[in-house]
């Protein structure tokens, strides 16, 4: 009979290994460490696992690629990249998970963004396996027509490797509407298909599923209000803190007011706004979606209410509910503090991996209600396998059925993960509940299917 300690001595020696084989990528060992710190009592009750090295085997991806991506820029100029896409891990469905441009990917990124997207894509219980890709090209600042002829590039070497029923992309950060579409077009050009399946996030006159582009940041809000349900609170009314003015954060104000709470703020890199009367929509999507522009214009044109906040903190505004919605690490311990001394009830992320180790460890701390990205953001990839489902039926759902579906999921998410961490000891502790949950409907797969 083994114990959890010993399990934990076990997954120890694992991620020291792992330390070992994959020096120099810390946000990928990050996402490992904090997996694996929570699934001694699971090895515990299931030897099997152990038995057949399923945490090493889940580690390691099936299979890494990078590849250049030449093009030429406005001024004629020769710009190299490089592309990435890491296929982890197949044993529920095909590949899935989106494309990041951003300076900041590289392979470590990519691994962890890929690492979590087994586990969230496992939760949903929708078939689809983990993957994840993208460059560090930055779009800011850049042509459409730069942007295309990027597109086109990366798809030339990555078509090769995806397919509706191999690996499907979808976008991140840097990965929208527009780039999804270059994207498509190069793809159906090179392969003469019309593979509608093949991505997600695609228009909605041309494959894209109604509400995809809401679906992650609305998952979010209705994630942290089943959180607030379960004790016996209500997110009407609630003050709400959200970080970032991408798709996520606009989507997520978006559902935070249609239920009745009040989004006080947004960011960017420069810094936030915080707006006294609460976020105005209208305005903030003009200057993000349609001039793509920066949070600061919004201030100035915002009037009395609206100040801009060049280089601080969006943690330091007081509210009961705090979205993370920009990406990683943005929320360390000194902003766990802060919004703590505030009286925050509920965290839920939006972006993968916002919140650091050390600020998870505050929130539980504290018995905030924490919710773990990859059963809060869950949503946006939901709604991407419904696209799929949509795509191989060749039909389109309206908005309606989308919706209801993307709350039932939510819904189900949650209940999931705090039914798995009450099982399993960790009650209210849906860190435990989300690791635990998807590692088991995975391992299980994976124990099923031989060694592989
Ligand atoms: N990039 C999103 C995520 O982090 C969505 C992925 C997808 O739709 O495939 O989950």
């Amino acid at each position: 009979m083994t114990t959890r300690t010993d399990q934990q001595t076990v997954l120890g020696d694992i991620l020291a290994g792992i330390e070992r084989r994959n020096p120099a990528q810390p946000e990928f060992l990050q996402a490992v460490h904090e997996v694996l710190e929570t699934l001694g009592p699971v090895l515990a009750a299931r030897p099997e696992f152990a038995d057949s090295g399923l945490v090493e085997r889940l580690c390691e991806p099936e299979r890494q690629i990078v590849f250049r991506v030449p093009w030429q820029d406005d001024r004629g100029r020769v710009r190299v990249n490089r592309g990435f896409r890491v296929e982890f891990n197949s044993a529920l469905g095909p590949y899935k998970g989106g494309l990041r441009f951003h300076a900041s990917v590289d392979l470590g990124v990519v691994k962890f963004l890929g690492f979590e997207q087994i586990f969230k894509n496992a939760l949903t219980g929708l078939g689809i396996g983990g993957g994840k890709g993208g460059s560090d090209f930055d779009p800011h600042g850049r042509s459409d027509a730069e942007v295309m002829r990027f597109c086109q590039s990366f798809m030339t070497e990555l078509y090769r490797h995806i397919g509706e029923h191999t690996d499907v992309p979808a976008g991140d950060i840097g990965v929208g509407g527009r780039e999804i579409g270059y994207l498509f077009g190069q793809y159906r050009r090179i392969t003469n298909r019309w593979e509608a399946g093949v991505l997600t996030g695609k228009g909605a006159g041309w494959g894209g599923s109604l509400i995809r582009p809401e679906a992650t940041g609305y998952g979010n809000v209705l994630f942290a209000a089943a959180m607030l349900r379960e004790r016996g609170e209500d997110l009407e009314g609630q003050s709400a803190v959200v970080s970032g003015s991408g798709n996520v954060a606009i989507h997520t104000i978006e559902k935070l007011w249609a239920l009745g709470a009040n989004p006080v703020t947004c960011s960017d890199s420069s810094g936030y706004v915080v707006d006294e009367k609460g976020v105005d929509l209208e305005l903030l999507r003009q200057i993000k979606e349609v001039e793509r522009g920066r949070v600061d214009a919004y201030a100035a044109r915002r009037g009395a209410s609206a100040r801009f906040v060049p280089g601080g903190s969006v943690w330091d505004v007081p509210a009961d509910v705090a979205l993370p919605s920009a990406t990683q690490n943005e929320l360390d311990e000194n902003a766990a503090a802060t919004l703590i001394r505030n009286g925050v009830k509920a965290v839920s992320e939006g972006a993968n991996m916002p919140t650091t180790p050390a600020a998870v460890q505050a929130f539980r701390g504290a018995g905030v209600a924490f919710g773990p990205g990859k059963a809060a953001n869950a949503g946006g990839v939901a709604v991407s396998a419904l696209e799929m489902a949509q795509n191989h039926a060749r039909t389109a759902w309206p908005a309606r059925r989308v919706e209801d579906e993307l709350t039932r999921i939510m819904n189900d998410i949650h209940a999931t993960c705090h039914e798995t961490a009450a099982r399993y000891g960790a009650p209210g502790d849906y860190v435990t509940g989300a690791n635990i949950a998807g590692f088991e409907r995975v391992a299980d797969a994976m124990l099923a299917q031989g060694l592989i």
